[in-house]
């Protein structure tokens, strides 16, 4: 085969189709990101939660004065535990088996 050939098949991702192509297996009985509300209301004002996650899994619900992550996205990255200083996260890597399974890397 050609170099131009082969160059021509090589799929070019972007950093999104990269990290679409991850595979998630969801632990439903044991989240591996757990919230205490409470110290979020009681001591937390800036919430740094909402912007520093790479997947973007934090939100705030209004409505129930609650910050809220969508742990089942999660890349493992841990940096929602270390911005987290009022320590009002539980977080530990998912149970074996369950978790990320990265594709490209
Ligand atoms: S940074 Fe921590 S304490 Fe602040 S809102 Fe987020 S989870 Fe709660
Ligand atoms: S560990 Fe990383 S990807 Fe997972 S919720 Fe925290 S900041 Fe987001």
């Amino acid at each position: 085969m050609a170099q131009d050939d082969a160059q021509s098949s090589i799929e070019i991702l972007s950093l999104e189709d990269k990290l679409g192509r991850n595979v998630f297996k969801i632990d439903k009985e044991s989240p591996h990101i757990v919230i205490d509300h409470d110290i979020c209301r009681q001591q937390c004002t800036l919430r740094p939660c909402l912007f520093v996650c790479p997947a973007h899994l934090y939100t705030f619900n209004d409505e129930r004065d609650e910050v809220f992550v969508d742990y089942e996205g999660c890349l493992e990255c841990g940096t929602c535990m270390i911005v987290c200083e009022d320590e009002a996260l539980t977080w530990h890597y998912p149970r074996a088996g369950y978790g990320i399974q990265y594709r490209f890397g």
